[in-house]
């Protein structure tokens, strides 16, 4: 752009932007007596105003009607997980027989390994990237254990080039090429939750089939956050849990993806359950176990109905703003922060940083992982103190999260104006 981006120009972007409104959906929690500006929707989202009413419809329901709730009232519960797949699938790319709401991330990641890796002979290696979350890594560590296997042995982590930041994807493809035969499962994130990358998961999918492997990603901050296509792409598992960009409230359920091409396959092994049974003979109690066709049929237990209605009440405000949208309005708000956070590097000459969430938006969502050179710790503690919500990662990171939904342009432009004043300070 050429000119310093200002405050008149965070207004105006703001002004022109059709999704300003869906922030009055929302509370936005108050830290000073000013609305704080909440940058760890990839951490919890906020609440939408409209949580409540949701709760209170299923709360009434059981008032009302008891156990018959399960058939009567307004969302009879035995369907319903049924109101999920088609609101959730334009955020996946997803066919709706292929998703399923239930349980929370790592449980569902411990049943999808069940499923899907599955190791045999020489093929029994995991291919993930260094510095996954520890939920994910305990979940790997335990699954290969289970099957016999030593961690350092089975799993194999995929680290960027000495002095670099980011995996680059060339060497992410000639890992799963050079693993070939040995390869059972490539599971990554989607988007990892440290440095904010974004993978590309449909060339790292092909690549692993192309070595007779399977695909399973993370999703917990992809969903919600970045656009996919898990069915085109022909990705073979995924899982996410919702509390994140979701906004469906502290431990919010869960959900996965199994592809189509998995679907009809009686013979894969799973962990079965009653409500993974062929619905129509739930209720008669009988032996033997006979999957549902598609994701339901990974399903075990009735629907965690207090905690789905809260994510349907967020799911109706992503429907209603477009999810093509919100990916619109995110590109921009990232490429406004990148000029401004630019600008405070040059400005603050006796301190600075470094981002580390690459920069072109095909390789992120909205997440900045910022490394402070000197004083990070109370560069993030002087950020608090004046009202800004991030979140800090030992040693030095700085994560902040502008997320479409319900953040302004005036928060980057408030936000950039304290971190430059933070960063001088100590
Ligand atoms: C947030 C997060 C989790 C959390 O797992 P839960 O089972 O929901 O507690 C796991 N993995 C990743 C990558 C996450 O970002």
């Amino acid at each position: 752009m050429g000119v310093k981006p200002s405050l008149e120009q965070a207004r105006e972007l703001d002004k022109n932007d059709t999704l300003s409104s869906f922030r009055q959906e929302f509370i936005i929690p108050r830290k000073l007596p000013q609305p704080c500006i909440y940058f760890t929707g990839n951490s919890l989202g906020l609440q939408p105003k409209q949580t409540k009413a949701y709760l209170e419809t299923e709360l009434e329901a059981w008032a009302d009607y008891g156990v018959e709730g399960h058939f009567e009232g307004p969302n009879p519960w035995f369907h319903f997980h049924k109101l999920f797949p088609q609101k959730i699938t334009p955020l996946l790319g997803a066919k709706e027989d292929e998703v399923v709401i239930m349980n929370t991330l790592t449980a569902n990641l411990h049943f999808l390994l069940v499923s899907f890796y599955r190791p045999q002979g020489r093929r029994y290696k995991i291919l993930t990237e260094a510095g996954n979350f520890p939920s994910d890594y305990y979940a790997l560590e335990t699954q290969v254990k289970f099957h016999g296997y030593e961690f350092e042995d089975a799993v194999v982590e995929i680290s960027p080039r000495e002095g670099e930041d980011h995996l680059r994807t060339e060497d992410i493809l000639n890992s799963i090429e050079d693993l070939g035969e040995t390869l059972a499962l490539v599971m990554m994130s989607g988007v990892n939750y440290y440095t904010g990358q974004r993978f590309d998961m449909e060339s790292i999918t092909k690549a692993a089939h192309e070595q007779g492997a399977i695909a399973g990603f993370d999703l917990a901050h992809a969903i919600g956050n970045v656009p996919m296509e898990l069915h085109e792409w022909g990705v073979d598992f995924a899982a996410w849990c919702s509390y994140k960009y979701l906004n469906s409230g502290p431990g919010g359920p869960g959900g996965l993806f199994v592809h189509e091409k998995h679907a009809s396959d009686s013979q894969l092994p799973r962990f079965g359950g009653w409500w993974g049974h062929n619905e129509s003979e739930r209720f008669k109690m009988k032996k033997g176990f006979i999957p549902m066709k598609g994701a339901p049929g990974w399903q075990l237990s009735n629907a965690q109905v207090l905690g789905m209605a809260a994510l349907l009440a967020s799911l109706d405000v992503f429907e209603k703003a477009g999810f093509g949208n919100l990916i619109e309005k995110s590109e921009k708000m990232v490429s406004f922060l990148l000029e401004l956070l630019h600008e405070v590097n040059k400005e603050v000459s006796n301190n600075s940083f470094k981002i580390l969430t690459p920069e072109n938006f095909e390789d992120r969502g909205c997440q900045f992982s910022l490394v402070i050179e000197r004083g990070g710790k109370l560069v993030f503690e002087e950020l608090s103190k004046n009202g800004v919500v991030a979140d800090w990662r030992e040693p030095d990171v700085i994560r902040v999260a502008p997320v479409p939904l319900y953040n302004t342009f005036e928060d980057l432009y408030s936000f950039s104006d304290l971190l430059k004043k933070a960063l001088q300070d100590v």
